[in-house]
């Protein structure tokens, strides 16, 4: 047991207390090191964003974190990379920082520091040139009020053109070494009556919350670790999942897809994009790359009701979600498990495991659709997907599930009824299924969209996913983000 955190900066290991309400960020600002920008404190404005290394080979890949949204705890064992950091030891600046201020993409300077950041981790980890597209994904997650956004991409594309060696390229193999030893390291924990815990098994992580009731337990850390920082009287007991292996796996076969609840949403994308790209987008749509590099499925699923993106996905896959409370297991069909918003079948401190999805069987059409007020950066309005088995133009199965129509994402059954043994592009059969969906959800208004709004979008949706699936064509037409728009970027 060790009661200090260690992680890599700038090739060297820094071991230090790490008390259980103490962000990142908090340190990084309470070191010196002021560069990270408290803006937001949620985690949605980019301003904080700093680089994490982790051993890639014998070099180092980077992810972006917003450092408000995780504890100091949570970066046990990997490279923390800080703006104060990147330029050359005698002073040279890092090529993306030469680019941004050639490009003139800093205004204000609030946000400044942070975009630099996404752009050190897409250099570092890119060879050769950098494209708009690339530049404008990895700034998805920043906020700029001065609207430099051009600008910056413009600074990625000049810095991935103007290439040379940098600090973090020559200490690639010393911190490789250096990270490789702290793996190995044994399990982090302090005292019983306050504690920063991050168990290294599934059992162990269950028994401990089982024990310790009034501790937080914090997986990614992006709701819990705000939510924590805002309390008046702090929590003295904090669990990481982060640690703990099994949690992470994701076991990919011809006919499941199962999935360790503290998988990050970034592990988990190329899985379930696999499935059906669909459900890449889902995935791609929440929040930025510093939120789906910590953010886990199951921190999606556990927090969320009404604001899962994934939910209604899962549940027209009829996933089933294994639960564990201390060692007893139990497993909840997706369907039952989001009771209300906010409120699902588990237990106090019931952990989420796994998620099983099966996946369609061949011949199956998925669709998976988010309507949101904007395309990034948007908690959804309504989400909706739909799982149909279509024999020569005839509705064999339709498995239908929506979010944002009512408190709790949930199957509609009554569509589901209405539109068995119909020919899926019989428009009165739409019109019916349109009418059996007012007998599924009653939705509620409120500053996302009223309630006429959410059923005329759900009833679209359902026409939508109809012609592309009685249309027996790949053929799909989707909203673009800006990344797309090339011209807008020139
Ligand atoms: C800026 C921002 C934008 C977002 N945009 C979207 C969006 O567009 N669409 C969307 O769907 N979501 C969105 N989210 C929510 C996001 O998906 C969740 O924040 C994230 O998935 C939670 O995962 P986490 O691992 O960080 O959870 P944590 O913050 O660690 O935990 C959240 C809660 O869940 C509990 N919990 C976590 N893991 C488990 C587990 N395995 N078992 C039991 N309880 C658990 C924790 O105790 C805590 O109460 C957004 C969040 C942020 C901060």
């Amino acid at each position: 047991m060790r009661e200090t955190v260690r992680f890599v900066r700038n090739g060297r290991v820094v071991e230090t207390a790490a008390p259980p309400d103490l962000t990142l960020l908090g340190w990084l600002r309470g070191s010196g090191s002021t560069g990270a920008k408290d803006g937001c404190s949620e985690g949605a404005c980019g301003a904080c964003t700093i680089a994490i290394g982790r051993a890639s080979g014998d070099g180092v890949t980077y992810e972006t974190v917003a450092a408000c949204s995780v504890l100091l705890a949570q970066v046990d064992g990997v490279e923390i990379v800080a703006v104060e950091d990147i330029a050359a030891e005698d002073g040279t600046l890092h090529p993306v920082q030469r680019a941004m201020l050639a490009a003139r993409a800093a205004r204000c300077g609030f946000c400044a520091p942070g975009a630099t950041m996404s752009l050190f981790a897409l250099y570092q980890n890119t060879d050769g040139d950098l494209s708009a597209d690339a530049a404008g994904a990895a700034l998805q997650g920043h906020v700029c009020r001065c609207g430099s956004y051009r600008a910056m991409v413009a600074a990625a594309v000049t810095a991935g053109g103007n290439r040379s060696q940098t600090r973090h390229d020559r200490l690639g193999s010393t911190t490789a070494a250096l990270l490789a030893d702290l793996a190995a390291d044994e399990e982090l924990r302090s005292d019983a009556t306050a504690f920063v815990a991050a168990p290294r098994t599934v059992d162990a992580a269950a028994l401990l919350w089982a024990e310790h009731r009034d501790a937080v337990l914090v997986a990614g850390g992006s709701l819990a670790v705000p939510a924590l920082a805002r309390q008046a009287r702090r929590p003295q007991k904090v669990i990481l999942l982060g640690r703990a292996v099994e949690l992470a796996e994701i076991e990919d076969t011809a006919e499941t897809l199962s999935i360790g609840a503290a998988a990050t949403l970034s592990a988990v994308r190329f899985h379930l994009a696999a499935i059906d790209p669909d459900l890449g987008v889902l995935v791609d749509r929440i929040g930025g790359p510093q939120l789906r590099s910590v953010a886990t499925i199951g921190g999606n699923l556990a927090a969320g009701g009404r604001g899962a993106d994934l939910a209604a996905a899962l549940i027209a896959l009829d996933a089933a979600i294994v639960l564990r409370q201390g060692l007893a297991e139990r497993i909840v069909a997706a369907d039952a498990f989001f009771q209300d918003d906010g409120k699902q079948d588990r237990g106090p401190t019931e952990l989420v495991a796994r998620i099983v999805v099966p996946k369609p069987r061949p011949g199956a059409t998925f669709r998976a659709f988010k309507v949101a007020k904007r395309y990034d950066l948007a908690p959804a309005t309504v989400t909706a997907a739909f799982h149909f088995v279509i024999d020569h133009g005839q509705i064999a199965m339709a498995r239908i599930a929506y979010g944002g129509l009512g408190p709790a994402p949930r199957r509609a059954v009554a569509v589901e009824a209405s539109l068995a043994g119909v020919q899926a592009l019989d428009r009165s059969a739409w019109a019916r299924a349109f009418a059996a969906l007012r007998q599924d959800f009653a939705p509620l208004s409120d500053q996302r969209g009223s309630a006429r709004y959410r059923m005329e979008t759900g009833q679209a949706l359902l026409g939508k996913a109809l012609i592309e699936a009685g249309s027996n064509s790949d053929r799909r037409t989707r909203l673009a983000g800006f990344r797309d728009t090339a011209d807008v970027f020139g």
